[in-house]
């Protein structure tokens, strides 16, 4: 069993990691930001609620976020582990999510905290482009693709979300230390935590996660 938590502000590479784990080692990324941009896109209810809550850079509620993940994780892809990226962000769902994998019998076994400075989470979170047809993501500078808006590997159109702008990056980055960096402490004093060093080359960066992984 791989129950994976990535702990990491906006733009720590939480998204890109998750992605190379999934190919790895089979098990599903489950990302509360791409759902909940999913239902926006769809124009559910839950995408009406949470709306306006993503664009201002602050947190969606917790008992909806907790819904979404409690019915993701009881999904039978997620029987041999599972990457939460984008969650928990706050300590009570931490501590709904301990109640929630306690109940389905599934345990977290790895909590990885990306650390990167401010300054480049900046220039990464304005570069940022994902595509619209796989989710593949790149950065215009750090990691463009061959050919400028178009997805290397799907051939889709690239775009930039609405939350990667600067007024609302730095709210974000406030929510961030405000109600989520605190979960760095509630981790560490429990064990199966490890903290890395996320910048610099993004293979590099992976092969310290594969290596905590295979322990
Ligand atoms: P998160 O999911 O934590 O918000 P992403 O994985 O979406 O972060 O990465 C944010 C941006 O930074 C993306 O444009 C991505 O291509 C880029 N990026 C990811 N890892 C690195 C890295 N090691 N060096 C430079 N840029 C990176
Ligand atoms: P992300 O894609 O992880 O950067 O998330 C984008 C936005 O979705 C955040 O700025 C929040 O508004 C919302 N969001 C994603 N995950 C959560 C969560 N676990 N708790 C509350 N809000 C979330």
């Amino acid at each position: 069993m791989k129950g994976i938590v990535f702990l990491g502000p906006p733009g720590a590479g939480k998204g890109t990691q998750a992605k190379k784990i999934v190919e790895k080692f089979g098990i599903p990324q489950i990302s509360t930001g791409d759902m909940l941009r999913e239902a926006v896109k769809e124009g559910t209810e839950l995408g009406k609620k949470a709306k306006e809550f993503m664009d201002a850079g602050a947190l969606v509620p917790d008992e909806v976020v907790i819904g979404i993940v409690r019915e993701r994780l009881a999904k039978p892809d997620c029987e041999k582990g599972f990457i939460l990226d984008g969650f928990p962000r706050t300590i009570p769902q931490a501590e709904a999510l301990d109640e929630v994998v306690r109940e389905l019998g599934k345990a977290i076994n790895y909590v990885i905290a990306l650390e990167v400075d401010d300054s480049e989470l900046i220039e990464r979170l304005s570069g940022r482009r994902t595509c619209r047809s796989c989710g593949a993501m790149y950065h215009v500078k750090f990691n463009p693709p061959a050919k400028e808006g178009v997805c290397d590997k799907c051939g889709g159109e690239l775009f930039q979300r609405d939350d990667d702008r600067e007024e609302t990056i730095k709210n974000r980055l406030k929510t961030y230390k405000e109600q989520t960096a605190p979960l760095i402490d509630y981790y560490r004093e429990r064990g199966n935590f490890y903290a890395i060093e996320a910048s610099g080359d993004i293979d590099e960066i992976f092969s310290r996660i594969e290596a905590i992984l295979n322990q």
